[in-house]
């Protein structure tokens, strides 16, 4: 287990050394931006994901710091030395692919030693570290099997200790847990974190699935078009979007277009025509009336009542349109006056809740000012 937390994370801590430094690193296929301008710094024993849709670049991104691209522009600095001209087997670097690459004709045990075969490490200790690691990802009296004997889940358990064998400062992870059905992946998701701690090695991970990187990394960065749009820890990156793009990419998001009309304080008074309402929002800076900006709020912070509730900063009424009951919460969506649907996400805490609210039912909805983001970008 982790030792008690340190008062300043690594990437608060402005004497913290970064592990991986990437310098404005540019990657174009043809007249393709894959990789746009992007600049990172992640620190060591962080579990880092870069997280996106498809085609966002962040495959290609990991290849390079993996030495798989070279960039057209920009540098990658590993423990504070450019790797950018290195080839993958001279940077401190693994990579574990998405395929997993096994090498069908060769035993479990065998596909593990196979990288330090080729470094000639000696043939005992090549036993010893194959039996460590069998021991590490629970797949000891395995070693003989070869990889079509195998579930999925413990595939991928051989490929990430064969990734791990050569004890790596760095090990790349691209889509580890693609392969695994829900329930495996869950599963194999907290294995991943928990062995991550215990080995103390840097981990950067790719994924489209945000529930596995808000789960599994200390930190994410949320890319889009080649570039990165926010990076943060989990909760920064939920609660605080700092722009539309990840407000909308990550969870559900109300999300309410308005022009500024006032600012008392660190209060903003919006007025949006989606709400049909002057919606009070907390402001990160001063912002001069008439600016436009989009008031964002997470549906589980609306609460939803069936008669007018007491005076709240933002109070909307409308039409219950649906009610999508997902056993531990529902989820109600209302028409309010401004045409917009308004999501409210209640949690299910009795058996058998009064349901109060039916198709039709006029309702209330109503949020604080701290619960909302104003975006401007
Ligand atoms: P996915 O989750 O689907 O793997 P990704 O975010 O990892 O997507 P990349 O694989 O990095 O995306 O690809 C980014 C863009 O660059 C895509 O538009 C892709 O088609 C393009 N691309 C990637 N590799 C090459 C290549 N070798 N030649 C040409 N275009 C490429």
């Amino acid at each position: 287990m982790a030792g008690p937390r340190p008062e300043l994370e690594a990437w608060q801590d402005p004497s913290a050394a970064p592990l991986v430094e990437i310098r404005n690193v540019t990657k174009t296929f043809g007249e393709h931006y894959a990789v746009d301008d992007v600049s990172l710094s992640i620190y060591p024993g962080e579990f880092f994901s870069l997280l996106g849709a498809s085609g966002c670049g962040k495959t290609t991104l990991l290849r390079v710091l993996a030495g798989f691209e070279k960039p057209d522009k920009g540098s990658v600095l590993i423990g504070g030395h450019d790797v950018t001209g290195l080839p993958p087997y001279s940077r401190p670097v693994n990579m574990m692919f998405q395929s997993y690459a096994l090498f069908p004709h060769l035993s479990v045990a065998d596909n593990i030693a196979f990288g330090l075969r080729q470094d000639r490490v000696p043939r005992a200790e090549i036993n010893d570290r194959v039996a460590d690691m069998l021991r590490l990802v629970k797949l000891e009296g395995y070693g003989g099997r070869k990889p079509d004997q195998l579930s999925g889940g413990q595939r991928q358990r051989v490929a990430l200790a064969r990734a791990l064998v050569k004890q790596p400062q760095l090990l790349l992870l691209d889509e580890p847990l693609g392969a695994l059905d829900r329930k495996l992946r869950e599963h194999t998701q907290f294995e991943l974190v928990n062995l991550q701690q215990r080995l103390g090695i840097t981990f950067i991970m790719v994924t489209h699935d945000q529930e596995e990187a808000m789960t599994m990394s200390t930190r994410m960065a949320v890319m889009n078009e080649g570039r990165i749009r926010q990076v943060g820890t989990p909760s920064e990156i939920y609660e605080h979007p700092n722009n539309r793009f990840v407000a909308g990419f990550i969870g559900a998001v109300n999300q309410f277009e308005g022009r500024v009309v006032d600012q008392q304080g660190d209060t903003l008074t919006v007025h949006s025509d989606d709400a049909g309402a002057e919606l009070r929002v907390r402001a990160q800076h001063d912002v001069i009336p008439g600016t436009p900006l989009a008031v964002v709020v997470r549906p589980e912070k609306v609460r939803i009542f069936a008669e007018p509730p007491p005076p709240c900063d933002n109070g909307l009424t409308g039409t219950v349109e649906e009610i999508a009951y997902l056993g531990d919460v529902s989820i109600y969506h209302l028409r309010i006056a401004g045409g917009a649907l308004v999501e409210a996400q209640l949690t299910n805490r009795a058996r058998r809740g009064a349901a109060p609210l039916s198709w039709g039912d006029q309702a209330w909805v109503c949020w604080n000012a701290d619960d909302a983001v104003a975006l401007l970008e």
